[in-house]
């Protein structure tokens, strides 16, 4: 089992310890209702083709459709679609959406990707789901590498083989073909709202100094968002480059010059005085008041954790803290808003998504957001009634989340009954 699946099944282990949790409850929670692996051509700009490889892992669906992103990563493995599927069953019960959890991708790096090239992938991909994705099924949704127009063509590609057009079938899309206002940001707004609702007793956010590792949907948006509530952003990174002003760079410029096509690297080229390049784990083991891991797994690990200096990690990528790190983290008191709360934001408006498609209707971006705080705000307040901030080596805010999302899933399960 690769590390990023042992620490899914770790995290669920320690709290299913903690709730008491049956043999049978964790022989099924621990297994993955469907396992979809497929091997399929695509052809190439040049005239060839190439072998690629994708997955769909439908974890658990007892509280409902699954729901999950689409990954198109080179390093994507089985495991690591296990793990993320398992993080997104707990997520969607966290807040309290009507979904069970499930993920899936491809293999690829889309960078090295011509546009046709990727859609021929993702058309082909999505054929070869066909007989286990569906509007009250399991439902894709945007994920690393991926974005509202591979939805658009999983939409489109899934529509074409049913003979009509079936909005809900993906979220993440458009909104000019039934994509949701408000979804595009979610992640990174769903991210602020928790982080306000933290700080709320404390001060609040203007003037808090943060430090954000990842500048692609989250990360990018997280930023902005940031500093656009008064924040000071004195870190941003991606993979190339990593950027530090003590007094604050400005993130919407840099996000702005992203969206439109460029990296951080040329909006640092064109604009030298805004910021200065920084070795990548400065950003991790900043001296700032929060610390927003957006990037990939496993970055806050047993050999870093004693160098970070963020009193609050917000985690807006999936596992980024190990359970080695966590343990350290906690004897040090730094408090940890984990992904499956902090960074829910996202799937929460994909159920709104998922609902205005079904119905055909469309709520206003204001809608969106007041009712993505509500679910947010609720959200964080359950996992804290449960194990309040500071409860040093007696619970983790992590921990209080998996116990929410497990007794939920295990409710379901023992409401439905074992069929037949
Ligand atoms: N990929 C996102 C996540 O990891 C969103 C999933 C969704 O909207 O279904 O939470």
């Amino acid at each position: 089992m690769e590390p990023v699946l042992q620490a899914a099944m770790a995290q669920f282990h320690r709290a299913a310890d903690h709730l008491v949790l049956p043999d049978r409850h964790r022989a099924l929670l621990t297994s993955f209702k469907t396992t979809y692996q497929t091997q399929f051509p695509v052809e190439m700009d040049d005239g060839s083709f190439r072998v690629f490889e994708g997955f769909r892992v439908i974890h658990n669906s007892a509280r409902g459709p699954t729901k999950g992103g689409m990954r198109y990563s080179s390093r994507l493995t089985l495991d690591e679609t296990r793990a993320l599927a398992m993080w997104m069953t707990w997520k969607c019960a966290v807040v309290n959406v009507p979904f069970g959890g499930a993920k899936g991708g491809v293999r690829v790096d889309p960078l090295t990707m011509s546009n046709g090239e990727l859609q021929n992938l993702t058309r082909r991909f999505t054929t070869e789901i066909i007989p286990i994705i569906g509007p009250d099924q399991d439902i894709p949704a945007p994920d690393m590498g991926t974005n509202p127009q591979v939805m658009a063509w999983m939409m489109d590609t899934y529509s074409m083989a049913k003979g009509y057009t079936i909005p809900a079938v993906v979220t993440g899309k458009p909104v000019s073909i039934g994509g949701s206002e408000g979804r595009y940001e979610a992640t990174g707004r769903g991210l602020l709202y928790v982080l306000e609702e933290h700080l709320a007793a404390e001060g609040g956010i203007v003037g808090r100094s943060a430090a954000v590792q990842g500048f692609g949907n989250v990360g990018g948006v997280t930023s902005t968002l940031l500093q656009q509530a008064g924040a000071v952003v004195r870190y941003i990174s991606d993979l190339e480059i990593a950027l530090f002003h003590p007094e604050g760079i400005d993130a919407t410029a840099a996000w702005m010059h992203v969206e439109a096509g460029g990296s951080l690297a040329s909006w640092h080229a064109e604009h030298p005085n805004a910021a200065e390049p920084v070795a990548h784990e400065a950003v991790l083991e900043a001296d700032v008041d929060v610390l927003v891991p957006a990037a990939v797994d496993s970055v806050i690990t047993g050999q870093n954790a004693d160098r970070i200096r963020a009193r609050l990690v917000l985690e807006g990528a999936n596992g980024p803290t190990t359970p080695e790190a966590d343990d350290i983290l906690d004897e040090r008191g730094v408090t940890v808003i984990p992904d499956i709360l902090a960074n829910a934001g996202g799937v929460t408006v994909s159920y709104f998504e998922w609902v205005q498609a079904r119905q055909y209707v469309q709520w206003t971006e204001g809608q969106v957001n007041a009712e993505l705080r509500r679910l947010m705000v609720s959200a964080y307040r359950n996992v804290v009634a449960r194990c309040p901030i500071g409860s040093r080596g007696v619970c983790s805010q992590r921990e209080a989340a998996q116990w929410l999302a497990i007794e939920r899933v295990v409710e379901a399960i023992d409401r439905r009954g074992i069929y037949p």
